[in-house]
């Protein structure tokens, strides 16, 4: 696989993990933030410090036009991507679906879903061989959450991440004979800022495997599924959630 990873959301958590072993395994990168503009320095920095080539672009998926942006940057600047793993995501503060307001809902699914959608679709018309493409993979991060349902904490989150196993189902089965290959990775609890307050403590014992992951243990996953190790998986979602 020939080009830079494209990583969303790459400032923080899973998406820092995914980069920086990455750029260990030798990949180049292309990380993208919404606001925390140092974080996503010391990423880069640290991925450049292993030998690669690195960048970093703020890309706000609620902005219209964002997404274009991104991918007219890179057309001009860096050139064709060799793979994009679909990473950043939002949760909604814990409450149950009888407390919710459309806007609540609207927003998850703005950036889980319209802003993962939006990356698919630029991405696949520059890899899928009938536009001319490479080849490539796509890697999209679900969440335990899609098949759990998340209820009285964020039912909408658990909808989005449903919406993002059926893109990684059908965008595969369309680009199986693009050289694109699609896959997903479902991560359970995972230690990053994206939890409330207390909640990690507070469901950590009921983990099978007794603790909440690391952003390093779905950042293997990821890089495996971006691997030629992988070259016959796709179209599907792995579950790494320490048995939850
Ligand atoms: P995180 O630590 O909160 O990081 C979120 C990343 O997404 C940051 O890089 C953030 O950029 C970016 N982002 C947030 N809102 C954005 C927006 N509106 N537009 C563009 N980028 C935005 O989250 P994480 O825990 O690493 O989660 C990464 C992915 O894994 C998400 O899709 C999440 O749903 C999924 N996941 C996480 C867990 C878990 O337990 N942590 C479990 C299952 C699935 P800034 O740094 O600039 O804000």
């Amino acid at each position: 696989m020939t080009g830079p990873v494209l990583i969303t959301g790459g400032s923080r958590g899973i998406g820092a993990a995914t980069a920086r072993r990455l750029a260990a395994d030798g990949r180049d990168v292309v990380i993208t933030y919404a606001s925390r503009a140092a974080d996503a320095d010391q990423v880069i920095t640290d991925c450049r410090a292993a030998g690669v080539t690195a960048h970093a672009r703020q890309v706000e998926l609620t902005r219209p036009g964002a997404v274009d942006e991104l991918f007219g940057w890179l057309d001009a600047e860096v050139g064709p991507i060799g793979a994009l793993v679909n990473n950043a995501g939002v949760v909604s503060p814990g409450a149950p679906v009888a407390d919710y307001d459309s806007e609540r809902v609207r927003r998850v699914m703005e950036i889980n879903v319209v802003g993962a959608f939006a990356m698919a679709t630029a991405a696949a018309r520059r890899m899928a061989h009938d536009h001319g493409g490479a080849g490539g993979v796509i890697v999209n991060v679900s969440s335990r959450a899609a098949v759990r349902g998340g209820a009285f904490e964020y039912v909408d989150y658990a909808a989005s991440k449903a919406a993002i196993d059926a893109l990684t189902t059908g965008l595969g089965l369309e680009l199986a004979r693009q050289g694109v290959r699609v896959a997903g990775v479902r991560p359970g609890v995972i230690d990053t800022e994206i939890h409330a307050p207390g909640r990690l403590e507070r469901v950590a014992p009921e983990i099978p495997l007794g603790r909440a992951g690391t952003a390093e243990e779905i950042a293997a996953a990821i890089a495996w599924l971006l691997s030629d190790d992988a070259s016959y998986v796709t179209g599907t979602t792995i579950d790494v959630g320490g048995g939850r």
